[in-house]
């Protein structure tokens, strides 16, 4: 059984998807959880859904793109918790397309919300983790930043780098007990992938190259998340777990 002493985590992209069902597997382990989205609608149905089923969260709409807001937001819920012990990177986006035909806006759009978040968000939350001497930093990148991807070379590139932000920052933590990881996520059924996930010729393509021959759910990835981020993963830093239905051996 895992166990989390009076922890608090922020989850960014908790509105959907896999961070929703991060926060939600966190939140019913006791975990308080800070529920981070773009729109105030979405992090808002999730912090209410924990709320209701016995839990404790709290919603904030920040735009992890802006680095100011992230700022802000940091030094408020700073003021706000005791203590914030566990940080989730999770929010991300998609912008597809072949090189040639790849704007400046979506390469850089994706770079901001998937790498560069990560640095503002981990800046301004991990000093008073390593001052407490214990954290939790889980970053959600990809089979993508892994393998590369054609048509994915600003996503595989964003999700790439947080593999070295990870590995990088573990070696930074470590003598203060905060650990950092990545989880990468295979295909996932979730509001990103619904496209393909949902059209049999494209599924059944993707499905060639997993060996379990399945998409993941997001409560698969939450799992594996919560015990990264529970007091019974603190020898684990600087790794990076794949979940991907054997994809990416
Ligand atoms: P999703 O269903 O599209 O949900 C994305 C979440 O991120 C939403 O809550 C969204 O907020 C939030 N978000 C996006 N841009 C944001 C911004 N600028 N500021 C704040 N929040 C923002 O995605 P998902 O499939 O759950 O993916 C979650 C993470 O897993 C991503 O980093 C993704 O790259 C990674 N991943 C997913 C898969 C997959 O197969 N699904 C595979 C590998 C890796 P709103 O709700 O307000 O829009």
């Amino acid at each position: 059984m895992l166990t989390f002493t009076n922890r608090t985590a922020v989850v960014t992209g908790a509105g959907r998807g896999i961070g929703k069902a991060i926060a939600e597997t966190l939140a019913r382990n006791g975990v308080t959880v800070i529920c981070v989205s773009k729109s105030a609608d979405s992090c808002g149905a999730t912090a209410a859904a924990i709320t209701a089923a016995g839990g404790k969260a709290k919603a904030r709409a920040v735009d992890v793109a802006d680095g100011a807001a992230v700022a802000q937001a940091a030094a408020e819920l700073l003021g706000e918790f005791p203590t914030i012990d566990i940080l989730v990177n999770n929010a991300g986006i998609t912008r597809d397309g072949l090189l040639f035909r790849m704007s400046d806006a979506d390469w850089n759009d994706v770079l901001t919300t998937n790498l560069t978040s990560c640095f503002h968000w981990t800046k301004h939350l991990a000093r008073p983790m390593t001052r407490a001497r214990w954290g939790r930093i889980v970053n959600i990148t990809s089979v993508s930043g892994i393998m590369g991807n054609a048509g994915q070379a600003n996503y595989s590139a964003a999700k790439a780098g947080m593999i070295g932000l990870t590995k990088s920052l573990a070696r930074e933590f470590a003598s203060r007990s905060v650990t950092v990881n990545a989880v990468a996520p295979g295909f996932i059924k979730t509001d990103m992938t619904t496209d393909f996930v949902n059209k049999p010729e494209a599924s059944a393509k993707i499905l060639e190259v997993v060996p379990l021959k399945r998409f993941g759910e997001a409560s698969d990835v939450a799992t594996l998340t919560a015990y990264l981020c529970s007091d019974q993963a603190g020898y684990v830093t600087g790794q990076v777990f794949n979940i991907d239905g054997g994809m990416a051996m």
